[in-house]
């Protein structure tokens, strides 16, 4: 398939916010640009909201609140769900050519997100419309006590800029199935897909008002939505250095949370596994989305008798990664996001040099003129690291992994939880036993045994320790998004 124009697959003006059924710019009129990170230019201009525009949003999701959606039932609303995502599969090819363009991420893997995306729909459609309270047998038996689930009203999604339209749907889709409405602010990095997601929600017949989108910088539209009373509950996923800061805003008025924040990944390998999938899983971890994603294996906790073969088997897949423009369907790899985050992995290689972590370029790219104007990087191994290093113990967030050797399994134990992230992991042995022993000793909250982590739609996710608070996907967070009413009904 050729690559489409930028004209027939972007909006000829100013991306617009969604406000109360209506695609409108900014109230003080300020734009935002955002760009094509493999060729570094301007791709779109983005209406910027200020707290005006977030207090028109939030009030607009109340009135719909009130007036309407939480008086549909749950079939309602998932038949409006279902029609979203017919919407949505109506532009897929140009949601995955923005995610492209705006991310960086390769074209075969858009596309294919975007599949995972439609099926996820399905699920939460599906599943909310069998949930509801319960009766409880209590002493007196004059009384019929029973509870309700009910929604909380207005929600806020902030989201982060690796994932858009993946995250803000996985997070939308239970916020709406539950009876809330939503005011989302999209990543300021990676605004427009989240445009495009409104244009569908409008053509879904979604009433106006239950789904509004903001635009602009976290530190005052993000805190805005955060602040604002009429909030009840604010669906975070991103650093945790700011989730800690939402969370102490939240407090100020108990605003219920839910956080999806940064990890540290440890894929664990035993001398008895299979080296050839556990590398796999290492190499699908180090070049997907260019290493950006939250539950990446960014730390290589490998026996030390197979340490040698396992890396072997990386520089020789590392070696391979096609690292090219994401336009390309050839391509595996495309670049960084941004400018700032191509420039945080080149500090922390310079860090892991200073601590003689030995980092390892696995490619040249000097040589290729195409990739020169982007923000591309080559797979990185830091080949000496130790547990205690920076480079094994902060998120980094691109194609760098620090290989660490361990003796024994209570070493390996000790290797994999000696972090403050808590968020997935990978273990791969055949003995059994020693796997089940590990899935309970290991403080993560997504595990993995002799296979790769993936977040489905239909299984609940989310971090131990301060990797976040809550879960998101699967009937949890459908639940997640109600609160229970316990209600004593008397008959006498
Ligand atoms: P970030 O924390 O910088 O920003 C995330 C969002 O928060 C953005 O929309 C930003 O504008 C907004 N924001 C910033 N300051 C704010 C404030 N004071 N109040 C309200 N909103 C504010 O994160 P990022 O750089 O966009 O994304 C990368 C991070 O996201 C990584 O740490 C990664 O691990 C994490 N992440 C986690 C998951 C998960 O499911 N656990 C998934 C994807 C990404």
């Amino acid at each position: 398939m050729q690559t489409p124009s930028l004209s027939s697959i972007l909006r000829p003006g100013t991306y617009p916010l969604l406000i109360d059924g209506e695609e409108r710019p900014g109230a003080a009129g300020r734009r935002f640009e955002v760009g094509n990170p493999s060729t570094g230019r301007t791709l779109a201009q983005v209406a910027e909201a200020d707290a005006q525009d977030v207090d028109a949003a939030v009030r607009a999701a109340q009135h719909a609140f009130e007036t309407h959606w939480r008086h549909t039932s749950a079939r309602q609303r998932s038949r409006l769900l279902r029609k979203l995502a017919d919407a949505l599969e109506r532009r897929s090819e140009q949601l995955a050519w923005l995610e492209t363009w705006n991310v960086g991420r390769p074209i075969t893997l858009t596309r294919a997100s975007l599949r995972t995306m439609l099926d996820g729909i399905d699920y939460i459609a599906g599943v909310s419309q069998g949930i509801g309270g319960q009766t409880h047998n209590i002493a007196d038996t004059h009384i019929v006590n029973f509870t309700l689930r009910e929604p909380f009203g207005v929600v806020g999604l902030i989201l982060p800029w690796n994932y858009p339209l993946t995250l803000t749907l996985s997070k939308l889709m239970p916020v709406l199935a539950a009876g809330n409405t939503a005011v989302i602010k999209a990543s300021e990095v990676t605004p427009l897909s989240s445009v495009e997601l409104g244009a569908a929600i409008l053509e879904a017949g979604f009433p106006p008002g239950v789904v509004n989108i903001v635009h602009g910088p976290g530190a005052s539209v993000g805190q805005a939505l955060v602040d604002h009373p009429l909030v009840e509950r604010i669906s975070f996923t991103g650093g945790t250095s700011t989730g800690k800061a939402i969370y102490r805003s939240a407090a100020e008025r108990i605003k219920r949370v839910t956080l999806e924040l940064g990890g540290k990944s440890p894929l664990v390998v035993f001398d008895d596994a299979d080296l050839d999938a556990a590398a796999g899983v290492a190499l699908q971890d180090v070049s997907r989305n260019t290493g950006q994603i939250c539950i990446a294996c960014t730390r290589l906790v490998v026996h030390e008798r197979v340490i040698d073969a396992f890396t072997e088997r990386l520089r020789v897949l590392y070696g391979r990664i096609r690292i090219g423009l994401p336009e390309d369907p050839q391509t595996e790899m495309g670049p960084l996001v941004s400018s700032a985050q191509h420039e945080r992995v080149q500090r922390y290689v310079e860090i892991g040099r200073d601590e003689q972590a030995d980092p390892q370029a696995m490619q040249d790219l000097s040589g290729r003129p195409e990739l020169r104007e982007g923000f591309f990087a080559a797979p990185t191994l830091f080949a000496k690291a130790r547990s205690e290093m920076r480079v094994a113990q902060e998120e980094i967030f691109g194609p760098v992994q620090a290989l660490i050797p361990f003796r024994d399994e209570a070493d390996a134990v000790r290797i994999a939880n000696d972090s403050r992230y808590g968020l997935a992991g990978v273990v791969y042995t055949r003995d059994g036993a020693r796997a089940m022993r590990m899935c309970k000793a290991l403080q993560i909250g997504n595990l993995a045994v002799n296979d790769p982590i993936k977040a489905t739609a239909d299984a609940p996710f989310g971090g131990f320790k301060e990797s976040g608070l809550g879960k998101e996907r699967g009937l949890d967070a459908i639940l997640e998004n109600t609160q229970v009413k316990n209600v004593r009904f008397s008959m006498r």
